[in-house]
């Protein structure tokens, strides 16, 4: 069993104490892969040195909408350079905050549609923030998915990463090429339409993520996000879809992968084959450890 974890801020400073062993949990909770997620230029940064130093990460690399005001032309030729590092994904997070709007609104659309623009060019998908300005993020991205048709992106632009719109908003973007993401609130009590959205969405289009450290699912809620956690939100979609863990998993896995182009690496597929090798189980370990510090 794998889970990918396409949304992490494990670069934030609330893991500064013990990065190392938040990782190694993840790939305990048999999180295979992790999309750590830029929010600024140095934190792009820090996102390119954690996937270079673990195999296990990969990297988005962009302005967030918060950030916007910094977006000059300076930072957009650093974050360009940056993206052309190899285990860069995707450009972002990037798109419009009108809830907390920290950078003025026209100077928020600006810094979305320049990036959206040179993600085209480079041909990497977009991870997608959107907070209560779900009219303008589908009127921009329907432009700009018209100028892409016939594309390497065509049917893998982006994801719409912790989905807080209405049903017709999230069939309408997987319509133009969209995954949905889905974090820690769908396990909130109150989550009535997300859980309908969920029903709803085909599989096939359904990406899970923890945006750790925030937005942690219950029973943890509360406390800082990390991406083992993200397998409590697998588990409550695979319960609302009425399907098997092992299925969501498999799913969800394979959308990422087609979305990031990314491989899982040799030894995940050995951890999976652990977990269904019990006896085994311990030597395994053991033996891994020991080929990983060489
Ligand atoms: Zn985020």
């Amino acid at each position: 069993m794998n889970l990918v974890d396409t949304h992490a801020h494990l670069d934030f400073r609330q893991f500064d104490a013990d990065r190392g062993a938040v990782i190694e949990r993840a790939q305990s909770a048999g999180v295979a892969a992790m999309v750590n997620v830029g929010t600024d230029l140095a934190s792009s940064r820090r996102a390119v040195a954690l996937a270079a130093e673990h195999e296990q990460i990969y990297a988005a690399v962009g302005m967030h909408p918060h950030d916007a005001k910094r977006l000059d032309g300076a930072a957009l030729a650093d974050l360009r350079e940056l993206a052309q590092q190899p285990r860069v994904v995707a450009v972002g997070e990037i798109g419009l905050d009108f809830y907390r709007d920290r950078s003025p609104r026209d100077v928020q659309r600006r810094a979305f549609r320049a990036q959206l623009a040179w993600a085209g060019k480079m041909g990497k998908p977009v991870v997608i923030h959107d907070r209560e300005a779900h009219d303008e993020i589908m009127g921009i991205l329907t432009n700009w998915a018209q100028g892409l048709q016939g594309s390497s992106l065509t049917g893998r632009l982006g994801v719409l990463h912790t989905f807080s719109g209405d049903l017709a908003m999230a069939e309408r973007a997987v319509e133009l090429g969209f995954y949905i993401s889905i974090s820690g609130p769908v396990t909130y009590k109150n989550a009535h339409r997300l859980a309908g959205v969920v029903q709803a969405l085909p599989l096939d289009r359904i990406l899970v993520e923890t945006d750790c450290p925030f937005l942690t699912p219950h029973p943890h809620r509360g406390k800082r996000n990390e991406p083992a956690y993200v397998r409590l939100v697998a588990e409550k979609i695979a319960a609302l879809k009425g399907i098997s863990f092992d299925d969501l998993a498999k799913a969800t896995t394979a959308n990422a992968q087609r979305l990031f182009q990314f491989e899982l690496q040799p030894s995940m597929f050995e951890e999976e084959r652990q977990s269904t090798d019990i006896e085994h189980r311990t030597s395994n370990r053991e033996h891994q450890t020991g080929r990983r510090q060489d």
